[in-house]
């Protein structure tokens, strides 16, 4: 029985001989990458769009002309804007090659080359690892199992998937969710948490107000979380081992309670989806709105909010007969929220949450919204989303030193905003994309 372990075992050993030698050197000189200059861009500087020249070396932008220039490429006084981000997709995971590499030319096709995916199956990341952060591919990272209360969300999805055989009982506890009910319970799964080597810390508040009310009745299951007053024990250990915590909230005091336990970034609106789907509940919409004071806070704390409201805004904007009652009020409230936001200058990202789909649907969604000018929109998609997802890296501006990706638009997205579609080249690290069918 143990023999069939011997092989793997040595070629990692080989592997790790490999590494610390001179094979790696040879396939490095092999992999020169091509040193471009980027001629009659016009180039996006965080307010304007500017005619300047880029040159990309090393997977850098410069402005200082290298020695090797290998090739010029003139973009004929198009756009230059950073990439776009997906700060809230759980649509990357192990659906075999063929249903990733769908995914995958899904983003890069829409311009979005980084996603954080804030809740997924640990063995639906494992694959995925030599397949993502790569020049030619998408950037992902995972939060792994979130954080809930026993009975509490997202329990509801596996219990969907067991029914379906997507999932078996060991992908729940420990694995898609860890129940944390008490200090105990925290303690003693903390090491198996971190173990899982976590991108970021995922937990869940869900109508925090009503918590006691809620812990054992049956009829919530799903529909409850986390005991408010756990979530900054969780935010102490996670920051303590350099992890940033996500928090899912639902109201307006589940965001309230996200701040004062010193999350680092709220995942979706108030307002995103009403309780049990009944999209009547928001005609009285006072628990779902966000106070002056929590965007105040949210704003000094430097906390990012991810929008995800996809289908809300469809419901604010459609004109069903006889329902246009309940789409003013959905309107009224997302609109509520996301102005006092603005006001307060609070950090918004975009993340979608839409499974079939890339943050351009939310993106262009917020658009048609217009509480955001088109300026602050790009900024939203290119610059917050880009940082909350990776907020060590050097993406998210067209600078020196920055890393060279970048998306080439044939028309001004700052006079349409809907032209941050008509994307006519893709950069990566200083790789031009190409997406062969
Ligand atoms: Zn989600």
């Amino acid at each position: 029985m143990r023999k069939p372990f011997i092989a793997p075992l040595t070629l990692l050993m080989l592997s790790l001989l490999l590494a610390c030698g001179q094979p790696v050197a040879v396939m490095a000189a092999a992999r020169r990458q091509t040193n471009y200059e980027f001629v009659n861009g016009r180039w996006f500087d965080s307010r304007k769009f500017v005619a300047r020249k880029f040159y990309t070396v090393g997977g850098r932008l410069t402005s200082s002309k290298p020695a090797r220039v290998d090739s010029v490429i003139d973009l004929a006084g198009k756009f230059i804007v950073p990439p776009f981000g997906e700060a809230h997709n759980h649509n990357v995971e192990w659906n075999g090659e063929e249903g990733f590499a769908r995914t995958k030319r899904m983003y890069l096709e829409a311009g979005v080359f980084y996603v954080k995916n804030p809740n997924n199956l640990p063995r639906a990341r494992a694959p995925l690892l030599a397949r993502i952060n790569i020049p030619t591919s998408i950037d992902v990272v995972f939060a792994n199992g979130g954080l809930t209360a026993t009975g509490g969300h997202p329990l509801g999805v596996v219990r969907r998937n067991l029914e379906r055989g997507g999932m078996t009982q060991a992908d729940a506890e420990g694995a898609f969710y860890f129940t944390i009910d008490n200090p105990m319970d925290l303690a003693r799964k903390w090491a198996a948490i971190e173990a899982g080597r976590p991108d970021f810390i995922k937990t869940y508040l869900q109508y925090s107000e009503e918590y006691a009310k809620r812990k054992n009745d049956d009829s919530y299951i799903d529909w409850r979380a986390l005991d408010p007053a756990l979530l900054p024990a969780i935010v102490r250990r996670a920051h303590r081992a350099g992890l940033r915590v996500s928090t899912h909230v639902e109201t307006a005091t589940d965001v309230h309670n996200a701040l004062v336990a010193g999350v680092d970034e709220i995942n979706h609106m108030p307002g995103f989806r009403p309780e049990k789907g009944d999209w009547a509940k928001y005609q009285d919409s006072s628990r779902y709105k966000i106070s002056e004071t929590d965007a105040r806070l949210a704003a000094r704390k430097h906390v990012v909010v991810v929008t995800t409201l996809v289908s809300a805004i469809d419901r604010a904007l459609e004109k069903k007969e006889g329902e246009a009652g309940v789409s003013d009020a959905v309107r009224e409230l997302l609109v509520h929220n996301l102005q006092t936001l603005r006001k307060h200058n609070v950090r918004v990202a975009i993340g979608s949450d839409s499974y079939r789909q890339t943050s351009q649907v939310e993106a262009l969604n917020l658009h048609r919204l217009k509480v955001f000018d088109n300026l602050t929109l790009l900024k939203m998609w290119c610059e917050t989303t880009a940082w909350t997802i990776f907020p060590k890296r050097k993406i998210g501006h067209l600078r020196e030193g920055y890393e060279a990706s970048f998306l080439v638009l044939s028309a001004d997205p700052l006079q349409d905003f809907t032209n941050v579609r008509k994307i006519d080249m893709r950069v990566k690290q200083g790789e031009i994309l190409s997406l062969e069918k």
